[in-house]
């Protein structure tokens, strides 16, 4: 996105968040209530007797026959019988959804054409379904001793008291039960009989973070990134690029700048592809500050997720650490955004509201009058744009850190050097990386595989008949995993047994795998080096936060030699045994259509390669082929990508393509397929026509059939200067739609399936 686009749409006064920070509605005035349900507008309710509410206040009103969490969005806005107006039930205790907040609600609503509940809901939901938190209490002396107040001094009584005396009190019944090593029963006699005292705890002080002093010494390059952008810091909106190759210090450079803003009393947000998988990036964080960012991110269990978004709230978070969600939440100071890895294409949210976190992540710095960093080795193509057209600054690291130089790599020219197949059947590996890994072992190093495909293989089918095994609710084959005996849809989750006989010629053990994934390049591997330790790596075989914590110990402590794994294990991880990485198929992702396969494969590949080297040793990275004179493939060859990205750019540009033009996807789905053509059909006669305009489709989707729905999709390209959302709107409003058919909007789409 550009961001002369990221001029908000006109927004019809009533939705729009009041800002008069002075504005204070009175018992018996009506105040809009914004809900976090699929809701375009906000409904009017009176303010109770016993309130006064101010704009972003927390309430509770009822709805219909029941009561729903709402966000007071404004004054009321009329229009509905006095009468008929119900009255807030109350405010709910928890500081009010700051403006800035609700003014970037506004704006996503608008941009993305969702309803802005439905928006709200993502900023609210940890207080949906609010329980007022018990006062806490804690058990103490009360004063007089067992003797006055009757009781028998039994050893287990003169413990409960020893214990109190020692600790002063304690947080719950059990604790001091606990400590004083007897049961519940005895603590709560002495309760009764006035010896001990529960009472509501004092206040809690919190701990403000000093920022310890363990700050590295920094180059001189990585000096004047520091510099430059901290003189950005608390002077209005801004947004920088940093730019540098994997281990150039980037993040060293960006820890800077949140020591700054902690020390300001701010809060600061750093937004990671896959927060999930970034154990190290933890470690890092708290060697460096001497205590844990406040994480954000769906696996959060509902306690944790409550008392994160209090601290946000509130200010007493002052780091978080979030994937795409995170820019949702209320931040009480927020200071400053990191966008990590600003092109990884995890950002872009593809279901429920669809937006690109980096885009909004612009966005909201905007809104807040505050400075965006973009930290990426391979900046997206838009963000290049971007730089150019002098919207962007551009902060260089251009060398890695310390001893570290980039990997050398190597192109393995497939046609010429053939995989030799070995007693475990076919082989992928090729003699000059077979050869290679060899090395690597014998020198006491680590390997790494890299290959983007789980499972065993990407297809099965017949050796009699060819028939093909795919998913009977989705346009894919079906994935082998012979870890789990189950051949799998990596689209909907659908699994089944391997079939012993064919459906459809009746051949008994005829299916055989076809391509290779990484159980099977594992297999090769664990084949060729039996002596060796080969681990598989996966999101699948990553599913709690431990497994990763466990596999980078195993990974820095050497007790694995070979890794195979997808892009999980290419992400912001930084292992000084690995010095050779092999990609398997560079071909990969290649042969897509999609407008960003070759950027993506260039991002993905130069981030993995990356993984090779970067301590003291020398890093060798060699790239299986079948095209070596693909563009990619050169660009990854050649120290110098700048030949690729102007020829990708070259080409967006003479074809109008973003960001030199702008899409929008619709989507047209439902379980009935005439049902789909129909409305496909009757889009495309009311569809949007003028200067600046063209309307592709409708055309049944490269996945026509997903979930058991089929697709259909039609793509809306417009000038630059054409705003979408408004034609869209229109258009969509005069078509009619059945129930049973949805049509989904995705304005500035990243994936085209
Ligand atoms: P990037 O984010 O660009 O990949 P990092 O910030 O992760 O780079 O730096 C790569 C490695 O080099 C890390 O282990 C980091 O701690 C180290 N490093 C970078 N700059 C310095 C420095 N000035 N002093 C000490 N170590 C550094
Ligand atoms: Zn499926």
């Amino acid at each position: 996105m550009n961001l002369s686009l990221a001029t908000p749409p006109p927004l019809s006064g009533a939705k729009n968040a009041v800002d008069e920070s002075q504005a204070v509605f009175v018992p018996g005035e009506h105040v809009s209530v914004l809900l976090p349900l699929p809701v375009e507008t906000a409904y009017d309710y009176a303010v109770p007797d016993t309130e006064t509410l101010v704009p972003g206040d927390v309430v509770e009103v009822p709805l219909g026959r029941r009561f729903e969490v709402g966000v007071v969005w404004g004054p009321g806005q009329g229009g509905v019988a006095p009468a008929r107006i119900k009255t807030v039930v109350q405010r709910i205790g928890v500081p009010p959804i700051p403006a800035v907040s609700r003014r970037f609600i506004d704006w996503v609503a608008a941009y993305t054409l969702q309803p802005v509940g439905t928006v709200l809901r993502m900023t609210l939901n940890p207080a949906r379904r609010w329980k007022p938190q018990k006062p806490a209490t804690v058990i103490c002396a009360a004063g007089p001793s067992l003797a006055t107040a009757g009781l028998k001094p039994t050893p287990a009584r003169e413990r409960v008291m020893a214990a109190v005396m020692r600790a002063r009190e304690f947080a719950t019944l059990a604790d001091l039960a606990k400590a004083a090593q007897t049961g519940a029963g005895v603590v709560r006699g002495m309760i009764d009989a006035g010896v001990l005292l529960q009472k509501p705890a004092g206040p809690k002080v919190l701990m403000s973070p000093k920022v310890t002093m363990s700050a590295p010494a920094l180059e001189p390059d990585q000096r004047a990134a520091v510099a430059e952008i901290a003189a950005k810091l608390g002077k209005g909106f801004s947004a920088t690029v940093l730019e540098g190759v994997t281990g150039s210090g980037k993040t060293e450079v960006y820890f800077e700048q949140i020591a700054k803003v902690i020390d300001a009393g701010g809060q600061a947000l750093v937004m990671l592809p896959e927060i999930a998988l970034t154990a190290q990036w933890m470690n890092r964080f708290m060697a460096r500050f001497g205590f844990a960012p406040t994480e954000w991110h769906s696996d959060l269990a509902g306690k944790q997720r409550r008392a994160n978004w209090l601290g946000v709230i509130d200010g007493s978070a002052s780091v978080v650490v979030g994937a795409r969600s995170s820019l949702f939440l209320p931040f009480k100071n927020l200071q400053l955004i990191v966008v990590d890895e600003e092109h990884d294409s995890a950002f872009k949210q593809e279901d429920g509201v669809i937006y690109h976190a980096r885009d909004m992540a612009v966005v909201r710095a905007r809104e807040g009058a505050i400075p965006i960093v973009l930290s990426s080795a391979t900046p997206s193509l838009e963000t290049l744009v971007n730089i150019e057209a002098g919207r962007y600054a551009r902060v260089h690291l251009p060398v890695r850190y310390g001893q570290a130089s980039m990997p050398q790599v190597e192109i393995v020219d497939m046609r010429v050097h053939k995989p030799e197949k070995g007693h475990w059947g076919r082989a992928w590996l090729s003699p000059p990386l077979v050869q290679a890994i060899d090395e690597t072992l014998r020198a006491g190093e680590q390997t790494l595989l890299f290959l983007n495909r789980r499972g065993y293989a990407p297809l099965t089918l017949c050796s009699t008949c060819g028939h093909r095994l795919h998913c009977p609710q989705c346009t894919a084959w079906l994935v082998e995993h012979r870890l789990t005996k189950r051949l799998q849809c990596h689209h909907c989750g659908y699994n089944a047994p391997r079939p012993t006989a064919c459906k459809h010629c009746a051949a008994e053990n005829s299916f055989v795998a076809c391509g290779p994934g990484i159980e099977r390049v594992a297999e090769e591997a664990q084949a060729r080096w039996p002596d060796f330790k080969v681990r598989m790596v996966a999101s699948d075989t990553l599913d709690r936060p431990s497994a990763v914590a466990e596999l980078i110990d195993d990974i820095l402590s050497r007790r694995i030699d070979v890794l195979v794994g997808t892009q999980v294990l290419a992400k912001g991880h930084h292992f000084p045994h690995l010095t050779l990485v092999g990609v398997v198929d560079a071909d990969l992702g290649l042969s897509s259509w999609d407008l960003r396969a070759a950027e993506r494969t260039y991002q993905l590949l130069h981030q993995v390669s990356g993984r090779a080297g970067r301590a003291d040793r020398k890093g060798r990275v060699l790239l299986q082929t079948h095209d070596t004179a693909h563009p990619v493939i050169q660009a990854l060859g050649s120290a110098a990508p700048e030949a690729f990205y102007a020829s990708e750019t070259a080409a967006r540009r003479s074809l109008a393509m973003p960001p030199f033009g702008r899409l929008t996807s619709l989507i047209i789905s439902g379980t009935d397929e005439i049902r789909v053509t129909a409305v496909g059909r009757a889009l495309a006669e009311t569809a949007p026509r003028g200067e600046g305009i063209e309307v592709l489709g409708p055309a049944p989707a490269f996945m026509a059939l997903l979930r058991g729905r089929h697709r259909h999709r039609m793509l809306l390209r417009t000038r630059r200067d054409v705003k979408p959302q408004g034609l869209v709107q229109e258009w969509l409003a005069k078509a009619r739609i059945p129930s049973s058919v949805r049509v989904q909007v995705d304005i500035d789409p990243q994936s085209f399936f």
